[in-house]
Formats: structure tokens, C-alpha cells, sequence
């Protein structure tokens, strides 16, 4: 018997609804042939076809997918929210703690060179300097907001260097620390005020 015939058979054979004869070629096909016996046996259920993934299951991968890649974008803008999170919340408590330096961190140079007038300021070994501040005209309004310790023996400097003004119009630099306010006009200083 052909293979299409027995295939054909094949569920009438298992309800039993077959001859004797026909169950006889049957069972004898069966036994030679490896294809129409792995057909029957995925018929009575005793081997598993090969699992097809249907249209249906397809979208569901589809959409744990999208769900995954979701998650990841959520993770990911938390994640950044975070991070901005802790920036700000440490520069809210670098600002507290340190509002200002003192005057002895602080080295500062000051002079005329030329038409120039100059200032630095210079940490000691190991300091980092941050200064806050703005310039109008010829008037400079440094803050200095703290002097950290960063290691190693590099100092930081900072200079400025602007063309001396008129008498009335001179180039002012005022230079704010936590215990001293200076004024410099033209390089010279003019003002130095304590505070506290
Ligand atoms: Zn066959």
C-alpha cells in the first residue's frame, strides 16, 4: 500500500474501525516505513510534533519584547533621574558646608604691569580653588566659595588682567572671602574689611 492510503487510514485504524486485512497491511507498513509510523504516533499523541509557533504566539513574543524594551527606557530614565538626583543634593550640601574660604587659604598677587592691572589668586599644594562671580564694567565681583582638597602638590591659579581705568572709572576687583572682603583699584588695595 502506498503511503497516502495508510496515512489515509490512519484514523479509522486507530478507532478501530479498520478490517483485519487492512489492519494487517497497516501495522506491516508501519513497521518498514519510519515516516508513516512517526505520522501515526504523532496521531495517537505518543510523540509531540515539533512545536509550530502560531500567528498568535508570534505577537506575544512580539510583545514581551516591546514590554522588555519598555522596561529598559523606564530603567533607564529612573536611572538618569537618580543620577541627577545625587548631583543636585550634593551640590546642595557642597554649597552649605562650604559657603566660602577663608582669606589664609587663599594666595593672592596683585599689581600693575605696564597699562595692566593683575590679580591671582592661588591655592596651596593640593587645593582646588572655585570662585564664583561676574563683571560689570570694570567692576568684578569674585566670591570665593571654597578651596578644596583634591592631593598632590599641584596649586590652582587663577589671573586676571585688565587695562587700568580712570580715577572715576577705575578697574575694580572685589574679591569676597568668609572672613574678608578686599578691593583692588588698578592693582592697588584700596579696601580690605573683615567680617564675622
Ligand atoms: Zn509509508
Amino acid at each position: 500500500m502506498k503511503c497516502e492510503m495508510i496515512r489515509d487510514l490512519l484514523p479509522l485504524y486507530i478507532d478501530g474501525l479498520t478490517s483485519e486485512e487492512s489492519n494487517k497491511e497497516i501495522e506491516k507498513h508501519l513497521k518498514s516505513c519510519k515516516e508513516c509510523q512517526l505520522y501515526y504516533k504523532e496521531m495517537t499523541g505518543e510523540i509531540q510534533s515539533p512545536a509550530r509557533i502560531s500567528d498568535e504566539e508570534l505577537k506575544d513574543v512580539e510583545l514581551i519584547k516591546k514590554v522588555k524594551r519598555k522596561n529598559r527606557r523606564k530603567f533607564i530614565v529612573s536611572l538618569t533621574g537618580g543620577i541627577l538626583a545625587a548631583v543636585i543634593l550634593l551640590a546642595l550640601i557642597f554649597s552649605r558646608t562650604n559657603s566660602s574660604a577663608k582669606f589664609e587659604d587663599v594666595q593672592m598677587d596683585y599689581g600693575v604691569r605696564g597699562d595692566k592691572a593683575y590679580l591671582t589668586l592661588e591655592s596651596q599644594p593640593g587645593y582646588e580653588l572655585w570662585i564664583s562671580g561676574g563683571v560689570s564694567g570694570n567692576d568684578s565681583n569674585l566670591k570665593i566659595l571654597s578651596v578644596r582638597e583634591i592631593g598632590g602638590t599641584r596649586k590652582d591659579r587663577m589671573s586676571w588682567e585688565d587695562e587700568i581705568g580712570t580715577e572715576d572709572d577705575p578697574c575694580r576687583w572685589t574679591i569676597e572671602f568668609r572672613d574678608k572682603i578686599i578691593v583692588i583699584e588698578n592693582g592697588i588695595l584700596v579696601e580690605e574689611e573683615n567680617i564675622e
